[in-house]
């Protein structure tokens, strides 16, 4: 349990390091998400690996609520939408992340970042509501790649997942990656309990 607490707290000091660059290019470009959207985290294909997944899983766990949260995805259909997403619309387009402190990678590179393309030359991906709400921005900063270039996600993604190979090389919809997350912490903290390891910290 000690070696998942170390792990989980390197995860979340890159963390801390990715939301400063993504959301710093993001206010920087003006490429940021329109008040209240939630649009992205209906999408029925993110993905997560287990890594990415712990520091939430550890938080559920100290809140008492490991259990409880797995027997809750374990319910849910195969293909749905991010367990932790609390819709506010109809349509699901508005709404907020219930885990927003613990979100894993992906959720905080989305919007507007950077990716290589099949010519591995920089490119810019931003969301197609922000793309619609701001064509005029989106357009001047295709032009300034050269100049101001956004930060990869595929970098930041690989400074998660080269702290542990096992957990952080494969991707699974995100809703699977938590549940294997829980798991992993419920079995490590069942065994810790046989040495008396009631610290859990
Ligand atoms: S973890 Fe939060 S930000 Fe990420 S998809 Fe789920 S609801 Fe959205």
């Amino acid at each position: 349990m000690q070696r998942l607490r170390e792990l989980s707290r390197r995860v979340e000091a890159v963390y801390g390091e990715m939301a400063d660059t993504f959301s710093s290019y993001q206010q920087a470009s003006g490429l940021t998400c329109r008040s209240g959207c939630g649009e992205c985290c209906t999408q029925t294909t993110i993905e997560a690996t287990v890594l990415e997944m712990l520091p939430l899983a550890l938080h559920l766990f100290d809140q008492g609520k490991a259990e409880q949260t797995l027997t809750q995805l374990e319910e849910l259909p195969e293909v749905s939408g991010c367990f932790f997403y609390q819709r506010l619309s109809f349509d699901g387009k508005q709404g907020h992340c219930t885990v927003y402190q613990q979100r894993p990678s992906i959720c905080r590179v989305f919007g507007a970042a950077g990716y290589r393309d099949k010519q591995q030359q920089k490119s810019l991906s931003v969301c197609k509501v922000i793309k619609n709400d701001k064509a005029e921005r989106y357009q001047q900063h295709l032009i300034m790649l050269t100049e101001q270039p956004p930060p990869l996600m595929m970098h930041a993604k690989e400074q998660v997942s080269q702290l542990d190979y096992e957990l952080g090389n494969k991707h699974y919809p995100i809703n699977l990656a938590m549940r294997m997350a829980l798991e992993k912490v419920l079995f490590k903290a069942y065994y810790s309990s046989f040495d008396n390891d009631q610290q859990i910290a």
